[in-house]
């Protein structure tokens, strides 16, 4: 019907014969049409890099900044619409002023002063200032203010606070993020830095960031405050940056350095397992304590929570948010429902981690968690596949998900699971994947018709029967890595 009556406008159009007749503009979408959050991201066009150039004050947290977005439309567009929070005092689109209003709690829609044709390039200049820490989007403020700066780090949503964006991972793109701040102070962010710290005026120093390849906004992060800060290569030329936050006590501080430290070993491990690094950088922030809540696997270098190291070493949460810059981040979700795809592989790394350090197998893992997750426990009764917003980031996204990886590696044998999940990072690198691509390339590599394993573990929510569980005799026994892996994950359910 609707298809119907815009090919008889169009026709009326082309007969009363209008300049314009040949594109029929149209505005962009609000929003992607994401089954959990319909409204992220934009409709219309495809952003390929992020030019992000702010100033921060953290004593009256206080951030001005321009963004220069470089897009390419995708289809005919009237107007369009970016994700953001802030104050903004201009936009420019091609080189002139455009038209701008927000509307509804994150949307800043923009009228170009020219209409762009599809295919046609964009390039967006957004003018903006506020303070972050007072604006609130999806019922909280995600911009964390520390005792001596702030950190932008969150997911799915931190970008409304610092830069307007096409909020989806669905649409990645590089970046470069230069943010002055006051002198003394350090400014990091994700990848290499293409120049040091500069000086610039009144005492500030401009820091300056650079991601080489395709990076999803939410992995996009920000830490300002005073970090010490090590710097190493790897063996194949890498640029290793790990930043320790100067508040943290000397224990908290030691048990950290002691396993972000290793984040070169334990990639190069990953790179092992999972094929190729995927990215330029490598490394670690630990944040300040009582800040940051949770660890999160921005591109290049994950952001801790130094409650993670409050009992000692955790190279567990470690090996957890680098397996991600395979999982999450370079193939990233095209939905937010695909999400254990990201939490159930970075999950099952930890398992493997375990194993090849003699402090439990996967599958003394798996057992004690199929034996002791009581049976009306959220585990069983979310389908890992659709887990809803309410769990996202539940047990059944994490644990339950890499025992469906764990089912898989019993039913195809360790060759096979291995090919696959390389296979599975190779195919899909810098992109986007679902779940159905994931089980469609198991069925495929192993040759077998695994529809009965994957419908019980990731789309019944209900507890999977197993014909081997009469193995199970007697009350299992925790497996030595499972308490640091059960405190990694009770905080990274946050
Ligand atoms: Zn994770």
């Amino acid at each position: 019907m609707r298809r119907l009556f815009a090919a008889f406008v169009a026709t009326m159009i082309i007969f009363v014969g209008a300049p314009a007749a040949a594109h029929a503009k149209a505005p962009g979408g609000p929003g992607l049409g994401d089954d959990y959050y319909p409204d992220y991201g934009n409709s219309g066009y495809d952003v390929s890099h992020y030019d992000i150039r702010l100033r921060y004050t953290p004593s009256t947290d206080r951030l001005t900044g321009t963004t220069t977005i470089l897009a390419k439309a995708t289809q005919d567009l009237s107007r369009f619409n970016l994700d953001f929070l802030l104050d903004v005092s201009s936009v420019r689109v091609n080189n002139r002023p455009a038209a701008f209003t927000t509307q509804g709690e994150h949307e800043l829609v923009v009228t170009p002063a020219r209409p762009v044709a599809n295919g046609g390039d964009l390039t967006i200049v957004v003018q903006y200032a506020g303070v972050p820490s007072t604006e609130v989007g999806a019922g909280y403020t995600a911009w964390i203010r520390t005792p001596d700066g702030a950190l932008a780090v969150g997911e799915p949503e931190i970008a409304w606070w610092w830069y307007p964006s096409n909020d989806h991972p669905s649409d990645k793109a590089t970046f470069d993020v230069s943010v002055s701040v006051p002198d003394g102070l350090e400014a990091i962010s994700n990848g290499v830095q293409p120049r040091p710290p500069v000086r610039e005026t009144l005492g500030y120093t401009r820091w300056s960031w650079r991601s080489l390849k395709p990076q999803a906004t939410y992995l996009t992060f920000l830490a300002v405050g005073q970090y010490d800060i090590t710097t190493d290569t790897t063996s194949s030329g890498q640029l290793i940056y790990n930043a320790y936050s100067q508040l943290l006590e000397p224990d908290f501080r030691n048990a950290a350095q002691a396993s972000v430290e290793r984040t070169a070993e334990i990639t190069d491990w990953e790179s092992e397992v999972f094929g190729p690094y995927p990215f330029e950088a490598r490394g670690g922030v630990v944040t300040p304590p009582g800040t940051l809540g949770f660890a999160l696997e921005t591109q290049t270098r994950p952001n801790y929570s130094s409650a993670f190291f409050r009992r000692g070493s955790n190279t567990s949460v470690v090996v957890h948010e680098n397996a991600h810059q395979w999982f999450g981040d370079s193939v990233s979700v095209e939905e937010w429902k695909h999400i254990w795809l990201n939490e159930g592989f970075a999950s099952y790394a930890e398992w493997l981690w375990s194993e090849k350090n003699d402090e439990g197998t996967a599958q003394e893992i798996f057992d004690y968690l199929y034996a002791t997750y009581p049976a009306d426990a959220d585990i069983w009764t979310t389908a890992p596949a659709d887990p809803g917003t309410a769990q996202l980031f539940g047990d059944a996204v994490y644990d339950r998900g890499a025992m469906t990886l764990h089912q898989l590696r019993v039913a195809v044998g360790d060759d096979d699971f291995f090919e696959i999940l390389r296979t599975w990072a190779a195919t899909h690198r810098y992109g986007n994947a679902t779940t159905p691509e994931f089980t469609a390339l198991a069925e495929k590599i192993s040759g077998q018709d695994l529809d009965a394993l994957f419908s019980a573990w990731l789309y019944t929510p209900s507890k999977p029967v197993i014909a081997s569980v009469a193995a199970l005799r007697g009350a299992p026994v925790a497996p030595k890595s499972w308490a640091t892996i059960s405190a990694t994950h009770d905080l990274l359910h946050r």
